[in-house]
């Protein structure tokens, strides 16, 4: 890349905007997803919202692809730089612009963090209700980009079911204002549509978030179980009864161990697995709703449940919860983390397809879960430096995602295709359905510049790119 284009873009977004020494682009090598991994040429880091449309113009005039970034936590590799050779990446612009508390809305640009949102609106008794476990990093484009969810949407719902309105700088630098400030719009749904795009429609720059306001009460269990499979069964038992809980997770023994070594709130570490429960809303009939919950527990094999006392106990619970893919680097040198979705009442059946899956490719494997909606995370432990090894998380992972759609799901819950799953796209689609989203993509992107190689199968990047890099890093 020229050193030319740099000194423009500098122009634009000042010197200290644009990184291009080869030290400094390492750290941009990969996200959350690092068996691929690819430095881009250039890094562009604008400061406002309004330097976004004149840079993107002038990489349209040059005939140059970009793939943006918020804070690099995606799971998919979708900030991977693959014949793209500049990173747009959002960190600076981390301004909530406004709150309006009274319509219970936010206006937040794309690199402010998820949980500032909520931290800033925490006095008012209002919070951001999307929570991925990432939330103390990742950002709300990358939110947007991902469609992300968290262990709250089981009874709030994902990231779209939160955003009103967007402003969307498209690859030619054209900005365009999608939905509003209100619920309901008229026409058709475009937010929803570039929301879960991946970045794939141009880079978003600002979202407007709906607040919802903070439950009265709360109450939460964590019900200790000798067997992931009665575990499973349990979710399926709570969720019949007709409660919805706000949460429903799951942690198998391999996550218990770990988390307690790096927390110590004394989890069970000899449980097959536990279910982190809970229930909020008005005070008035959560206990009766509770002892519903734990009269279905124990019923379904629970040895024991133990009920947090006060704020602190359920905040030490969650802390396990949100902090156990960070535990996990105590297990392995390296894990990956699969992400699929199965119908809830499948849950037995796809953790039992995960222990197959683990027990034929000599693997271990984790389960830290949204068990409520049928969401696995499975976490492949490795170590990348085994090239043998690493190529048994590949297939393990791809027999997983096989089963999830064998059970009626989807090959992501919610963590998006990026570049990990692309292969996995034919077994939802046909060739026909495939042509249609990316013919709808083209309306946003006609010349293909916006996070190209993405989501879709393009038999030429498959053969000529993706896999030599995939095999450089085993
Ligand atoms: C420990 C851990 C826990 C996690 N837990 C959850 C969870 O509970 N739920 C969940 O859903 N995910 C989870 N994730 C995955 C990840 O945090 C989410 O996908 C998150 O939304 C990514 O945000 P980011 O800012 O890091 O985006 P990045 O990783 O930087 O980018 C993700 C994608 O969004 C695109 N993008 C980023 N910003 C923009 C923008 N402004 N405009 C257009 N496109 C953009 C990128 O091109 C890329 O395709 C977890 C990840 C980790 C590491």
């Amino acid at each position: 890349m020229s050193g030319r284009l740099a000194s423009r873009l500098r122009a634009l977004v000042g010197d200290d905007g644009v990184i291009d020494h080869p030290d400094a682009l390492g750290v941009y090598d990969c996200d959350g997803y690092t068996i691929e991994r690819g430095t881009p040429d250039l890094v562009v880091l604008p400061r406002v919202p309004e330097q976004v449309p004149p840079v993107l113009r002038l990489l349209w005039d040059e005939g140059i692809a970009f793939v943006p970034r918020g804070a690099g936590t995606g799971l998919s590799g979708g900030t991977l730089p693959v014949a793209a050779p500049v990173m747009i990446c959002t960190s600076r612009l981390n301004r909530i612009e406004s709150i309006d508390r009274q319509n219970r809305r936010v206006v937040a640009q794309a690199g402010v963090v998820n949980q500032w949102v909520s931290n800033a609106v925490r006095a008012d008794g209002l919070l951001y209700a999307p929570d991925p476990s990432s939330q103390p990093a990742c950002t709300i484009g990358g939110n947007v980009a991902e469609n992300s969810g968290g262990p709250h949407t089981l009874k709030y719902g994902v990231t779209t079911n939160h955003v009103l309105g967007l402003e969307l700088v498209l690859p030619d630098g054209e900005v365009v204002a999608l939905g509003g400030t209100v619920e309901e719009r008229a026409g058709y749904d475009l937010v929803g549509l570039v929301v879960g795009a991946e970045g794939t429609f141009g880079i978003v720059t600002r979202a407007t978030l709906r607040l919802t306001r903070t439950p009265e009460a709360y109450r939460t269990l964590l019900a200790v179980f000798d067997s992931v499979d009665a575990a499973s069964e349990a979710v399926s038992g709570i969720i019949a009864t007709g409660i919805v809980p706000a949460a429903l997770e799951m942690m198998d023994r391999l996550i218990l161990g770990a988390v307690e070594a790096a927390y110590r709130i004394g989890l069970p570490t000899d449980a097959g697995a536990v279910l982190l429960v809970e229930l909020d809303g008005p005070a008035i009939g959560l206990d009766g709703q509770m002892a519903r919950v734990e009269a279905v527990c124990r019923t379904l094999g629970a040895r024991e449940l133990r009920l947090a006392r006060d704020d602190a106990e359920r905040a030490a619970l969650w802390k396990a919860r949100k902090r156990a893919f960070g535990a996990v680097g105590r297990l392995a040198p390296s894990y990956c983390t699969q992400d699929g979705v199965v119908p809830r009442t499948k849950v037995p059946d796809i953790v039992r397809a995960i222990a197959r899956a683990a027990e034929r490719h000599r693997l271990r494997i984790g389960n830290v879960f949204h068990a409520g909606d049928g969401n696995i995370h499975p976490i492949i432990l490795f170590d990348e430096r085994d090239p043998g090894e690493t190529a048994r998380v590949l297939a393990a992972g791809r027999e997983i995602l096989e089963a999830c759609v064998a059970l009626g799901g989807s090959v992501t819950g919610e963590h998006g295709i990026g570049v990990e799953k692309i292969a996995q796209m034919p077994l939802l689609f046909a060739p026909d359905d495939l042509l249609a989203m990316t013919t709808l993509r083209a309306v946003f992107d006609p010349a293909q510049r916006a996070n190209p190689h993405k989501i879709f199968p393009d038999a030429k990047v498959c053969v000529e790119t993706r896999a030599p890099r995939r095999q450089a890093a085993l």
